[in-house]
Formats: C-alpha cells, structure tokens, sequence
C-alpha cells in the first residue's frame, strides 16, 4: 500500500529548515506536498504594504524550488482556505492537513473555521507551535495568569528557554528530503484537482496586488481605495526574502562582529548595528530556533564581557517579539486600541497637515524626516527610529498613535500586528508598559545616536551641506534650507500642551 498523502499548508513558515509542523508531517509519511493559500481577501488587507507581497512573492520563488528539490512540490492556490483546503485535500486524497499556529485574532479565527471545514470532511488537522521558542500556554506567572509585563516575563522566558535548548528541544529540525510527490494523472478525484485555482506559474509581486485588487495590474487593491504600487525599495530594503539569504544574513550578523557589539551598535542608526532579520522572522524565512542556536554559538566563542552582554541584548530582542505575540494571544482586544482605558478618552487633535508632513518626511525635525524617508523609501526603519518617530507623531504632533500604526503597516517589510501595535502602545503609553508617560525630545535623541547626523544626511540628502549641530537641532537658517520646512511645531511648547491634556485624562 503506497503512504498516505499528507498537506502542509504553509503560512507564516516560508522555510523547508527547522520547520516544526513540517518536520513533523514529514516524519509520518514521505507522500506530502505543501500548499500556500493567496487569499485576496487577506491580501487586499487595508494595511497592505507593497514591500510585503514583494517579500512573499519573493519568498515563495525559493520555497518553491526547495519542494522540488526535495523531491515533492508547492502548491500555490488562489481563494478562501476554508473552501479550498478541503477541495485540495479530496482531490489529492490527502488523510492529514498540519500547520503551525498563528496569535492573531482573524488568523485564529480563520483557522478554526478551515479545522472546521476539513473535520467535517473527515480529514484529519495537525497543529502545532513553531514561531515561538516558547509556546505561549506555557509561559504564565506564578498565579497562573499571561504576563503583562515585560522585565518578569523576561525572566520566565529565559529560564524556559535555557532549559529547553539543554533538553535538546531546541535542537534544529533538518529539512525533509526524499519526498514522494503527486502524480497529477493519477489522483482520486482528477475533476477536483482540474477545477482548483492553481497559480503556475507563481506570482509575482505584482501579480499578487493584482489579486488582492481582484482584478488587472496594479488596480486599487485594499478596501479603501488605496493605491497599491508596486515596492520600488527592494535595493535599498535590508531585509532579504527568502530561506538562503534569511541565513546568509543570520550568519554575517552573528560572524561578522554585529552581534558581538549589539549592545552598543543597536541605537545607532547611520551602522548596520542590528541584523535586519525582522522579516524573515515575520514571513518564517529563519525560525526563532536558528537564530536562538547562532546566538548560542557566538556565545560559546565569546571572549569579553562586552560581547557576552550584546549577546544577552539581542537575545532579549528575540524575548520583546515573543513577548508582544503572546500578549496578542491572550489579550486580542490589544488589536482595537489603547490596552490603558484612559487613553480611550484623549483628545487628540489629529491635525490632518501635521499627519501629511509627519508621512512625506516633512516635519522640518531631520532626524524625523529622515526617519520617515527611510520607511517609506525602503520599506524598514531602524528600531531607535521608530521610537523617535512614534514618539513625535503622538507627543509633539498629538495624532492619535493609530494613525501612525496604520502607516507603518502600509510600508514596513516586516510589518506585523502584534509588534507593531506593541511598539505603538509602548511609544503611546496606551499600552502594558508600568511607565506612564514616556516622551523622546528628537533633538537629543538624534544628538545622542546619530552625533555626526551620517544617518540624517543619508535619507535627507537635499540637507547634506547643513552643519552638523544644526542638522540635529533642527534649528537650520533659512538660507541653508533651500526648500526643507522650518519645524512644524515647537517640541517644549508641544510637550507642556501634551502633559496638560494627560493630566485631564480620568485615571485608572
Ligand atoms: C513603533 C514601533 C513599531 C514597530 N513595528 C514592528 C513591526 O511591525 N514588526 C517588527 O518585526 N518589529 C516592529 N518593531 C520592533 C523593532 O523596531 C523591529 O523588530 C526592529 O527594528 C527590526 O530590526 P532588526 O531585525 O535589525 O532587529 P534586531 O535588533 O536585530 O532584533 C532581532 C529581532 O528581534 C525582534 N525585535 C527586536 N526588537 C523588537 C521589539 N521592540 N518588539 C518586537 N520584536 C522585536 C525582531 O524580530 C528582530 O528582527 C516596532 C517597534 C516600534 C517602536
């Protein structure tokens, strides 16, 4: 009797390597093809960014080949999983669907409905944790409950994982090779498997806005009218998609002497101070595990202090991100606004000028600016940035921080909800974080992390003849300004008027 047929349907796992669902159905039947679902309604998400689909589309290109190469194929369906999952699944007599779990709210939703789906035609669902070093359920306080907190988290999250990397659960899986693939001409249901919508070839970046619009090239794709063009940052995008290039960059992060100075190299923006690994870790490119295991392995090489605690800085990075994903399983209502009640009565003034400037890098404040051109040109913006940035939007410019969620969204290559809406509260003060108020003047920032403004004048390239101490201040003669704004608002005189209106708000 030939193996059974097993599915594994890929979805924010775009890797053959040290894939645990994966792995798993790999290890109980050779037969398995993999499937990646484009749904349009997804795809056409409000918030869609173009240098997310190029990541994907990318990304899939290499999946792809690494299926064939492991003797089996991907298969790239276009619709709604919850119908064709199960269609697929009777066309190719497939006894097993696996895939690895999700923390957001319309992904868990969505997945109980398609677990429905194929239950109720007898085909069995495996699921499992992978994007997690530790699985959310089993990380909890001493009184049982989810952290909301990050420092005792921390300290859990560290404990677990040290005793999971010695138990060898860490171990990294190998990618499944010698696999059986599907003969299409003799398949149970040949009928079936003529009628699903399979996209072959794959698609390009933007073939996949094309779906998302529901139509030709390049039309309208999200629900509010918004142009969608194609992602014209991928040279100057520090992310790289796909598996090879995910560990080509772990390796030069982790080899190349980054890793060994994290902790000091991570603020500043002008260096290549941090791996620019955060869409390979959003799309599943590189497992937490192989980045976990390249820390490890710098670890043990360690010669200094110093490296050692860069070391203990990155990994607490890779702790923020689990400790974002978990706060989103357990607390979705974290998706719709301020976690803080209070923060739901804020006045903000939402001033739609200020917004514009703050979006087109236009606030007269450089380090902002730059900031903004650096999202919005490459699809990524450095982490000290983006506290610099979100801190202004809301305390200097007071625009409600959704605003400034939404916009991340619709550019970053990493966009991700449970990060994002984790950074933005943070920022806010809306969110879990015991600190209230928390308030970044940009010129200090930009004179303590971008001295030489190197970073400053990369992105506002029209500012390079401005001296230094003016770049960072903001303060720049209108002479020398040869088109660039004055600053749209006073930081002191905006900071006095955010505290007065903080201080009204109820609290609790
Ligand atoms: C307002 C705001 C919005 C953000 N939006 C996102 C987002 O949509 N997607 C996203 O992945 N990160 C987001 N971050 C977190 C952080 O800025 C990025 O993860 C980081 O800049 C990515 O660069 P890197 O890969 O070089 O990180 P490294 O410094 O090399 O860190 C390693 C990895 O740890 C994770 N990580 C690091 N810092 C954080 C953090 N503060 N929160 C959660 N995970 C973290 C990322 O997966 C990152 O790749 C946001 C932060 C802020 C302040």
């Amino acid at each position: 009797m030939s193996a059974p047929r097993w599915l594994f349907w890929h979805r924010r796992d775009l890797r053959l390597a040290d894939n645990l669902g994966l792995a798993a159905a790999a290890a109980a039947t050779a037969a398995l093809s993999g499937v990646v679902v484009l749904d349009p309604a997804e795809l056409a998400a409000p918030d869609q960014a173009p240098a997310r689909l190029w990541f994907l589309a990318e990304s899939l290109r290499e999946l792809a080949a690494r299926w064939q190469a492991a003797g089996s194929r991907l298969l790239v369906l276009q619709g709604d999983p919850g119908e064709l999952l199960p269609r697929l699944a009777a066309a190719t007599g497939a006894a097993v669907v696996a895939w690895n779990r999700g923390v957001e709210p319309a992904e868990r939703e969505r997945d109980r409905r398609v677990a429905a789906a194929l239950q109720g035609d007898g085909v069995k669902v495996l699921v499992d944790w992978d994007q997690l070093l530790v699985p959310p359920e089993t990380i909890l306080t001493g009184g049982g409950a989810p952290y909301r907190v990050y420092g005792p988290y921390l300290r859990n999250w560290r404990g677990q994982v040290e005793r999971r990397a010695i138990a060898g659960e860490l171990d990294l899986r190998p990618a499944p090779r010698d696999l059986l693939d599907l003969d299409p001409a003799a398949l149970p249901r040949p009928e079936l498997w003529a009628a699903l919508p399979r996209l072959e070839p794959l698609p390009a970046a933007a073939q996949l806005a094309a779906i998302a619009s529901g139509s030709g090239p390049l039309q309208p794709a999200s629900g509010d009218g918004r142009l969608l063009q194609p992602f014209s940052g991928a040279e100057l995008c520090p992310c790289r998609p796909g598996e090879a290039a995910a560990l080509a960059q772990l390796d030069a992060f982790a080899d190349g002497g980054a890793l060994a100075s994290y902790e000091e190299g991570r603020n500043l923006p002008a260096e290549a101070g941090t791996s620019a690994l955060s869409a390979a870790l959003r799309f599943g490119t590189l497992s937490p595990r192989q980045a976990w295991a390249a820390a490890a392995v710098a670890r043990y090489a360690a010669r200094s202090d110093e490296t050692l605690a860069s070391i203990s800085v990155w990994e607490q990075e890779l702790a923020w991100r689990e400790f974002y994903q978990q706060a989103l399983l357990h607390f979705p209502e974290l998706a719709a606004g301020p976690y803080r009640p209070q923060w739901r009565h804020f006045p903000w003034e939402n001033d739609p000028t200020r917004l514009d400037a703050w979006k087109a890098g236009l606030t007269g404040m450089p380090i902002v600016d730059a900031a903004m051109r650096q999202l919005v040109g490459s699809g990524w913006m450095h982490n000290r940035c983006r506290m610099i940035v979100a801190s202004y939007l809301v305390k200097d410019l007071i625009c409600d921080w959704r605003l400034g969620e939404r916009f991340f969204m619709e550019h970053l290559v990493d966009g991700d909800l449970a990060a994002n809406n984790g950074g933005w509260q943070w920022s806010a003060s809306s969110g879990m974080d015991p600190k209230p108020l928390r308030i970044f003047n940009p010129a200090t920032q930009a004179g303590k992390f971008d001295a030489e403004a190197a970073y400053i004048r990369t992105w506002l390239p029209e500012l390079a003849h401005v001296a230094t101490p003016d770049l960072i201040s903001g303060q720049i003669a209108p002479l020398e300004r040869r088109g660039y704004p004055a600053p749209i608002v006073d930081h002191k005189q905006q900071q006095a008027r955010f505290k007065a209106l903080y201080a009204n708000l109820p609290r609790g």
